[in-house]
């Protein structure tokens, strides 16, 4: 209620002394728990208004601290990568054309909160209209995807609209639409504008960009953004950084599947005898999909391309890249789907002809995942047991 104190004449001035010592405490080191205050949804209104802010008109104050406002950045993307897999996981079982009228009627009615106003608990009811809008861009590379897949399946042109959708969701954030452009283009064998858009992302990926997971393998209370894009925060444009300068995985859905290079659909099968049960709630619907960091996709992508080009230093040198971006992205807690990445390696390792080396990195990868892990597949592609 506007001009209501509750605390009007309830406290004394030393229990107020007492209550801004506690407050004091509470902003210094759990400002952060903020988020999960459930009474009358408070933590996730105070992020949605956070975030609107920072997203569209906020330039950080230097009175705010740089590890907040990190915080809040990762965790409201974090939230928003969240809120899209919960989305696409509603229509996990869809076909492609199913997928595509999902994604479309989506895509149109979600900014004007014409959908689940009757269901309160609904994820879309719990966003405000910035983020809204925010989520409907993003989709479009779901459709743009899905759709230039059903078209590559049955050798069709893809058209002006497909490219449409995925310019709307390019800037959504710094790579996985565009590298979702690569991958289809690649597919396509569109091999010179594949290149073309992976030396732009590799371009535009430098050391402040943070990695995103929105698969349940991040938690922001935990791993604290990289210091260089906490500094980037506190001093330029905000509403660029939000976006230009973070990296959501790149997420390629069963109906998607001809849009993504052929050794990305083990990923989508990665379950073997009883895996499935295996699997924990969070991980259900994306497991069903292939799923891998921004950065060793780019060079993995960047490894098949220079590849098909000719063009033999490049991809070698993609493939040093791809091995030490794994490394180094693993120290620095900038990797979420490491059995993934490193997959991708060991397969490189297979196209250069160093099978032995490319099995032992699948038997290792399967030590130390043993479940619902693709290496188990290419273990038996190699040895033949398939
Ligand atoms: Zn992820």
């Amino acid at each position: 209620m506007d001009e209501v104190n509750l605390f009007d004449g309830k406290l004394n001035s030393d229990q107020r002394v007492r209550l801004r010592t506690v407050l004091d405490i509470i902003m210094d080191t759990h400002l952060a728990i903020l988020a999960f205050v459930k009474t009358d949804d408070l933590g996730v209104r105070l992020l949605n208004n956070v975030y609107t802010v920072a997203i569209r008109n906020m330039k950080p104050r230097r009175a705010m601290h740089e590890e907040i406002t990190g915080f809040l950045s990762v965790y409201g993307n974090v939230f928003l990568a969240r809120s899209i897999r919960n989305i696409l996981e509603e229509a996990a079982d869809n076909t492609p054309d199913e997928l595509c009228l999902y994604l479309h009627s989506l895509i149109n009615a979600m900014p004007f909160h014409q959908l689940h106003r009757h269901n309160s608990e609904h994820i879309l009811s719990r966003l405000d209209n910035v983020n809204r809008v925010y989520i409907s861009r993003y989709l479009q590379q779901h459709l743009a995807s899905t759709a230039a897949s059903i078209c590559l399946h049955h050798g069709m042109q893809i058209g002006n609209r497909i490219l449409t959708w995925y310019s709307a969701a390019i800037d959504t954030n710094v790579a996985s639409t565009r590298l979702k452009l690569a991958s289809m283009l690649y597919c396509k064998g569109d091999l010179q504008m594949a290149a073309n858009v992976l030396e732009d992302v590799e371009r535009r990926y430098d050391n402040t960009v943070q990695a995103i997971c929105g698969c349940g393998r991040m938690d922001p209370l935990v791993r604290k953004p990289r210091k260089e894009f906490t500094e980037l925060l506190n001093e330029g444009d905000t509403d660029v950084l939000m976006t230009h300068k973070v990296a959501y995985c790149v997420r390629f859905l069963r109906q998607e599947v001809y849009c993504a290079p052929p050794i990305l659909h083990f990923e989508m099968v990665r379950g073997v005898e009883d895996d499935i049960q295996h699997r924990r709630s969070n991980e259900r619907g994306w497991m069903n999909w292939a799923v891998v960091d921004a950065r060793p996709f780019l060079h993995y992508l960047q490894y098949l391309t220079f590849r098909d080009l000719g063009l033999r230093h490049r991809q070698l040198q993609a493939l040093r890249t791809l091995r030490e971006s794994i490394l180094e992205d693993s120290r620095q807690h900038q990797m979420f789907h490491f059995e993934t990445a490193a997959n991708l390696l060991a397969h490189c390792w297979e196209m250069e002809g160093w099978i032995d080396d490319a099995l032992r990195l699948y038997l290792a990868l399967q030590t130390n995942m043993p479940r619902n892990n693709a290496a188990n597949m290419h273990i038996r592609r190699l040895t033949n047991v398939l």
